[in-house]
């Protein structure tokens, strides 16, 4: 979305896609969502995603779209691609969840594919395929502009190399006596897109004005 309309707010998009999970961790240290520890759940989670309904339910995915647009509406274009950003993590985690995202907060009806249950690290490896895919559309749209995408890519690879199934911080905080691991949990979650989201951010625009100077 950023290579196709690079006048929009990195910030917007970035800490768009992250919305979700940054509301979730928070709701999960605060007790409004609920994860169990479970070294069989998948690639690199190790826990199952027992009740998430106030952010990864699809009402709550559409709600949460809304609320990130708005916070854009001065510039109508951006205000519509940030909450498209949003709604795309929706989308991109149905294929991995095990069947944890309601319909609605407490409805009967989940969804989700279920690929980190069935194909475990076939799951994450497909991650990083889908991944590497976008990155490598992007890293062409950005050549044209002559902006380097290297450090933003490096970045990505080693969040992916640090999210495997051997090196996951999941391995150790799943070990952990509650109420540990659920805070633990939700304060990973929540850093582990703020901090490499903001960083990503500044990143991608110190290169775009870069490129322009
Ligand atoms: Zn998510």
């Amino acid at each position: 979305m950023k290579s196709r309309t690079p006048k929009t707010s990195t910030l917007a998009l970035l800490l768009g896609v992250a919305f979700m999970d940054i509301m979730d961790g928070l709701f999960i240290v605060l007790g409004a969502d609920r994860v169990t520890p479970d070294l069989a759940s998948g690639p690199y989670l190790f826990f199952d995603l027992t009740f998430i309904d106030w952010d990864h339910s699809l009402c709550m995915g559409v709600l949460l779209s809304l609320l990130w647009g708005a916070l854009f509406l001065r510039n109508p274009a951006t205000s519509c691609l940030a909450a498209l950003a949003v709604f795309s993590h929706f989308l991109a985690d149905w294929p991995v969840h095990n069947h944890d995202l309601a319909l609605y907060p407490y409805s009967e009806q989940h969804m989700g594919l279920g690929l980190w249950g069935s194909l475990g690290t076939g799951a994450w490896v497909l991650e990083g395929l889908f991944a590497a895919l976008l990155v490598a559309f992007a890293w062409r749209r950005a050549r044209l502009a002559h902006i380097s995408l290297l450090r933003p890519a490096l970045l990505l690879l080693v969040l992916f190399v640090v999210m495997s199934p051997w090196l996951s911080p999941m391995l150790v905080i799943a070990r952990l006596p509650e109420p540990w691991a659920h805070l633990a949990h939700g304060t990973t979650v929540a850093l582990g897109f703020l901090v490499p989201g903001f960083i990503l951010v500044r990143m991608i625009d110190r290169d775009q004005t870069r490129a322009s100077a």
